[in-house]
């Protein structure tokens, strides 16, 4: 088998992290606030690569540097890419546990190379302190991550690490097996450094692939929901009623619109304030959404009108869901909210008929009519027939 040189294995390996480092604080920076987590990977990524570097120099610079530094460098780097996934994911970030693995590295790492030199206890206490933090990273990452096929490999990439790390440290009880340093040429070690090597790359250029999967899934969402009460906006709830035309036209049966707006909404803006319409709106988002059935769609249609989209349902059972929602509105149960009303107004047709244009049109009518007979109230289109 050929020889190669661990040193310059690990030199190498070391650098493109670092790399990666930097194109991830780069992309980190315009990334939307409520993505947190990104520029502690990128810290971390970075610091792992220069004390990666800083081990690889071992003989060449001081003892302190590469070891001490060195070292508490990877404690340093690994922990904030846990406090990273911990704060990606929404969780509270283990600050405190990372601090006291540095005073534990900080201390072992000085004692064992000045005051009584082992390196076998030095090995032995890494890999201890390093199986914890790629560890809970990795769990982090495969239990939070669970919908993103990104996450899952970086976690399952993150373990396999965690399985080498541990396993050198284990190796340090089998006395044919222990150590002799870093750069022994003996199996373990190898594994390790080969392991450490792929994974710094794979994870860091991971990390990257999950922030942004989490940017391109926020900015999709954002494209087809209103931003103030999370309904779908009208562009989403055209392509839903397109999608649901064409599943009710190959079975043949009826789609039904409401159209609801607010009662003398600017009349609420006007004595409450603004910022109470807008808490109006989002409770008034929350009541219908609960109540809309399972094939159902609601969109903010513009300004205080909404739009409910009910597949293959009767006329009557539109009116009576219209009548359903009218009066849960109608009902007062938040006493910061001053009482408020809806009109609605019901068009119901043949999904062959039912283009948008002609469901809204007959749906508008409706709704002027409700508005028309006193407000509160619901009005079927004049073109249904009630079976
Ligand atoms: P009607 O019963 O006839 O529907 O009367 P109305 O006052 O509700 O109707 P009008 O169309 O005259 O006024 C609609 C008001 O809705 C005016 C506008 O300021 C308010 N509005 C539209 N969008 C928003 C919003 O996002 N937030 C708030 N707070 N008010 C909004
Ligand atoms: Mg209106
Ligand atoms: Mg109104």
């Amino acid at each position: 088998m050929p020889a190669f040189d661990l040193r310059t294995v690990i030199l190498m390996s070391s650098v493109m992290p670092g790399l990666m480092a930097l194109v991830m604080f780069s992309l980190g920076r315009g990334f939307p606030a409520n993505i947190r987590g990104v520029g502690h990977w990128a810290s971390g990524a970075l610091i792992v690569s220069l004390s990666a570097i800083l081990l690889a120099l071992r003989g060449g610079i001081g003892d302190w540097l590469s070891i001490v530094v060195a070292n508490v460098g990877l404690i340093l780097g690994t922990g904030l890419w846990l406090i990273g996934s911990q704060l990606f994911y929404g969780l509270h970030p283990s600050r405190r546990f990372v601090a006291l693995l540095l005073v534990i590295g900080v201390i072992a790492m000085s004692w064992m190379t000045w005051v009584h030199p082992s390196v076998a206890g030095r090995t032995l206490c890494m890999s201890a302190i390093l199986t914890a933090t790629f560890g809970m990273n990795s769990l982090t990452m495969l239990r939070f991550g669970k919908g993103s096929n990104t996450a899952v490999y970086v976690g399952s990439m993150q373990l396999v690490q965690t399985v080498a790390t541990a396993a050198r440290g284990i190796s340090m009880f089998v006395p044919a097996w222990a150590s002799a340093g870093l750069f022994a040429p003996d199996f373990i070690q190898k594994i390790y450094l080969i392991t450490s090597a792929l994974m710094s790359l794979t994870v860091t250029v991971g990390l990257l692939f999950v922030a942004m999967d989490r940017l391109r899934n926020q900015l999709e969402r954002q494209s087809f929901m209103d931003p103030l009460t999370g309904l779908l906006n009208r562009r989403a709830f055209l392509s839903a009623h397109q999608q649901e035309r064409e599943k009710t036209m190959r079975t043949g049966g009826l789609l039904s619109l409401l159209l609801i707006d607010l009662d003398h909404f600017k009349q609420v803006n006007d004595t409450y304030g603004h910022a109470t319409g807008d808490r109006i709106l989002i409770d008034f988002a929350k009541r219908v959404a609960d109540l809309l059935p399972a094939p159902g769609h609601v969109a903010r249609w513009g300004g205080e009108e909404f739009a409910v989209l009910l597949p293959r349902v009767l006329p009557d059972e539109a009116r009576d869901h219209a009548e359903r929602i009218r009066q849960r509105v109608a009902q007062k149960d938040d006493a910061t909210l001053p009482g408020y009303t809806c009109s609605i107004g019901v068009a119901c047709m043949a999904a062959s008929d039912a283009t948008i244009e002609q469901l809204a049109r007959d749906a508008d009518e409706a709704l002027y009519n409700a508005k028309r007979g006193g407000r509160n109230c619901v009005q079927l289109s004049d073109h249904v027939i009630l079976i």
